[in-house]
């Protein structure tokens, strides 16, 4: 074997064994909104814009429920610009939907223009009842390259953080649609987190970072309990202790983000968590509890976070813990952080 097969093969092995964290976000964007008790007056018609992408790709299925008692009729399209100007001045028009049909029904496919898509609801033709209907807007949206290099961005950030912070072996993430908002852990096997887009696209709707970061830190819990062999990595409620520690050590920024969470948690509808434990056996605890817990160990303050130390300090990077020694802020153990480097030279 020459020198410089050798040198090859020896990188080969090298790359191949090293583990290298990759995130990896899908180009279809899935977003799940529902629009309760919409009113349609008698004589009137809705526009309601619909989230695009503006690409011919994007898709839509949405599902019209009436919640009238007898009148369950209604016409409704999805539109582009154009055909919207057309529609709304009575000439000829293309788009997808249907003319007083009675509710509930589904509308389903593409629009094949570029451009913003707009739902209509029109009971013009009615002189006096008016319509209350619910609107369940499931959307695949194809994603720029830019869009999708923000995400990826945002996610590796997160990730690079941690790695500064802690030692353990890399896991993947991937940003893909899973028909629900919600996220996932392997947290038995590679550690690896599947972030779906459809909880992406509703916490973008209230901008709301400290969930994004709350529910990625959650996740992350189960993966790093998970790889370090701790007991708890499968449990949901020690996964949001996990994510509440490392955002209430990370100073006043984490607070905020960790209260920003909370507001995720408190519009969620506590009642289609309970049927959902209920028929799928969902081992989360309910959203009101989780606030409850968050918001008690938020006060527990020190005490919560020294617990907390005892497990984090020994995967603790030389570096965190030298800097907890030099300069420790609230909740550091400047004592423990001194046995943890001793206990490995
Ligand atoms: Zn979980």
């Amino acid at each position: 074997m020459n020198n410089l097969v050798r040198i090859l093969l020896v990188t080969v092995i090298l790359i191949s064994t090293k583990a290298v964290a990759q995130v990896t976000v899908s180009p279809v964007m899935a977003l799940d909104q529902q629009v309760s008790n919409f009113v349609v007056n008698a004589k009137s018609m809705q526009v309601i814009p619909l989230p695009t992408s503006g690409s011919l790709q994007d898709s839509y299925r949405i599902k019209i429920d009436a919640t009238n008692a007898v009148y369950k009729d209604i016409t409704a399209y999805i539109l582009d610009q154009r055909n919207l100007l057309m529609y709304q001045s009575g000439q000829a028009f293309s788009g997808l939907g249907y003319q007083k049909a009675i509710a509930p029904f589904i509308i389903q496919g593409s629009i094949p223009f570029t451009g913003p898509k707009f739902l209509i609801l029109d009971n013009r033709y009615a002189s006096i009842i008016a319509k209350k209907v619910n609107i369940t807007i499931e959307a695949k949206l194809l994603l720029t390259s830019s869009q999708q290099q923000k995400t990826q961005q945002s996610f590796e950030a997160l990730y690079t953080g941690l790695k500064k912070k802690l030692i353990f072996p890399d896991f993947n993430i991937r940003v893909e649609p899973c028909g629900q908002i919600n996220a996932f852990s392997d947290s038995f096997g590679s550690g690896d987190i599947h972030y779906c887009t459809e909880t992406i696209s509703n916490l973008a709707r209230t901008n709301n970072e400290g969930a994004f970061t709350a529910i990625f830190l959650h996740e992350v819990g189960h993966s790093l309990l998970g790889l370090w062999g701790v007991p708890g990595n499968n449990n949901e409620d020690i996964a949001d202790e996990f994510a509440t520690y490392v955002l209430m050590s990370s100073g006043p920024n984490g607070y905020a983000l960790l209260n920003r969470s909370l507001e995720f948690w408190q519009g969620r509808d506590s009642l289609a968590e309970i049927q959902n434990m209920l028929t799928s056996g969902d081992r989360h605890s309910l959203s009101v509890q989780r606030i409850r817990n968050i918001k008690e160990n938020m006060q527990r303050g020190e005490a919560f976070i020294k617990r907390w130390n005892t497990l984090i300090y020994p995967h603790a990077t030389e570096e965190t813990l030298y800097a907890i020694i030099k300069n420790p802020s609230y909740g550091d153990d400047v004592a423990l952080a001194e046995k943890v480097i001793s206990e490995r030279k």
